[in-house]
């Protein structure tokens, strides 16, 4: 006889009828599922009724909290108004038409184009096929190569985890041939003895040389690189990465593409990590903060060239053989237009400027702990790298999974961020208060203290 019991609880219910991805699933057959019912601000709550703060803003998205009025106002009266509709053949929503004139207008470029994913990770993946689209129409279709980084994070679909630089992807058979993964540049723990910043960022501006000499510059069709890494770890980039390594890319007509599913609107400060880091890419790739992480929504946005590149190759053939059922979603623009307006004019992206120095200071703060071997972070996304030894930076054994102890004693207290490797990521919504960081810092700390005494 099958076992026909209905599991009592949300938290097994959860665990019974759904498949969690990216979840350590013995843990959670130990400590069980978390359901939540609804959010207040920057908090979450659960079916028993306990409250978290969520210092990871849902996956880096929910940057105006999980009840803001203007964006449930915004989805609610465009439902009624057209609750759906495409962008093929000719047609899209006036809401499309606006969003996109918007996007452009506040993009990094004097003018461009944009084009509708459900995702990041579509986007990415479309950023890729228009790349192989437009070579092969410009007569050089053996320009295929896309190159990124080790611990860049671009999404799951086939194409953008073979992007990802992260080798989990190996029990897929990925990354498929063709995606080549430069070094991370990530100083304090790629740097050799005694090489100084400069000299670092100096070799990984000629291991992408070397790289273009190997590979053949006539077989790449694009690099994509995150101003900040986020899901490798929140990597800021060493010193003067972008302008070391942009020359070269120029230099051998390789386009750049700026991922800035997490950095975009507002995270590190300015509404683009590549004005953050002062470089100017060929394509923007935009998700999550687009929507304020109220609709699931992607963009490419690309800039004049791309964008008259594109234009002409798909003119040649009649037409761009691509897109997805719900792209440019008139309720997910709606959204879209309500969320950058909050982000840009009603004074979240302020707010991020003005939390800043308060959440660096906490987290070098934190950094003094004897087993806190380094901070790292922009703006309002930051990590504290956990080590056993702080003098030679050696890990804890990867046995004690001291990232996950710590963000699970966290959520015991309340508190919600996110283990990534070693490190601990906080990457807060833009709605913080003083009162929130205290409270958010409080926690952290009570739970590192608990958790390094545990582990001796
Ligand atoms: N690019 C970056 C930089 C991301 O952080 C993510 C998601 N964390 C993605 C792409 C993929 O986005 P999605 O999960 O919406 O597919």
């Amino acid at each position: 006889m099958p076992d026909t019991t209905i599991p009592q609880s949300w938290e097994a219910r959860a665990e019974a009828a759904s498949f969690f991805g990216f979840t350590d699933l013995p843990s959670i057959h130990a400590r069980g599922t978390v359901v939540l019912t609804h959010g207040t601000g920057p908090y979450v709550h659960d079916t028993n009724g306990k409250t978290y703060l969520d210092a990871n803003s849902g996956l880096w998205n929910m940057v105006a909290g999980f009840d803001h009025p203007g964006l449930i106002e915004a989805a609610q009266a465009q439902y009624a108004r057209f609750p759906g509709y495409h962008a093929f053949f000719g047609r899209m929503s006036d809401q499309t038409v606006q969003l996109s004139e918007k996007l452009v207008e506040v993009s990094p470029f004097e003018r461009g184009k944009v084009f509708y994913t459900n995702s990041g990770s579509e986007a990415n993946d479309t950023m890729v096929k228009m790349l192989w689209f437009l070579w092969a129409a410009e007569g050089q279709p053996e320009r295929r190569k896309i190159l990124t980084r080790k611990n860049g994070y671009h999404g799951v679909t086939a194409v953008s985890a073979s992007m990802t630089g992260k080798p989990y992807n190996s029990v897929f058979g990925l990354p498929l041939p063709g995606f080549v993964h430069l070094s991370c540049p990530h100083y304090w723990r790629e740097g050799r003895p005694n090489e100084t910043e400069a000299e670092f960022t100096a070799r990984m501006a000629q291991e992408l040389e070397d790289t273009i000499a190997r590979e053949g510059a006539d077989t790449i069709a694009g690099f994509f690189a995150e101003p900040v890494m986020g899901a490798g770890g929140v990597i800021p980039p060493s010193e003067g990465y972008f302008q070391a390594i942009v020359p070269i890319l120029r230099r051998h007509g390789i386009p750049i593409i700026s991922d800035e599913v997490i950095c975009g609107f507002g995270r590190t400060g300015n509404t683009w990590g590549c004005e953050t880091y002062d470089f100017m890419p060929d394509a923007v790739i935009s998700s999550k903060n687009l929507t304020a992480g109220f609709f699931p929504m992607g963009a490419v946005i690309l800039g004049p060239e791309l964008s008259d590149r594109m234009q002409n190759a798909a003119e040649a053939i009649e037409e761009f053989p691509h897109g997805f059922t719900a792209s440019g979603h008139p309720v997910g623009c709606a959204i879209a237009l309500k969320a950058i307006d909050v982000v840009m004019n009603e004074g979240l992206m302020e707010n991020v400027r003005t939390l800043t120095p308060r959440f660096e200071a906490g987290m070098a703060e934190l950094a003094k702990h004897p087993h806190i071997g380094e901070w790292r972070g922009k703006g309002l996304m930051g990590a504290l790298e956990a080590v056993h030894d702080k003098d030679t930076r050696t890990p804890f054994a990867a046995d004690l999974s001291i990232s996950e102890r710590i963000a699970n004693t966290c959520t015991d207290h309340g508190l919600i961020c996110r283990p990534l490797g070693q490190s601990i990521v906080l990457c807060p919504p833009f709605i913080m208060t003083d009162a929130h960081m205290d409270e958010m810092f409080e926690k952290l700390e009570g739970a590192l203290t608990q958790v390094f005494k545990e582990v001796g």
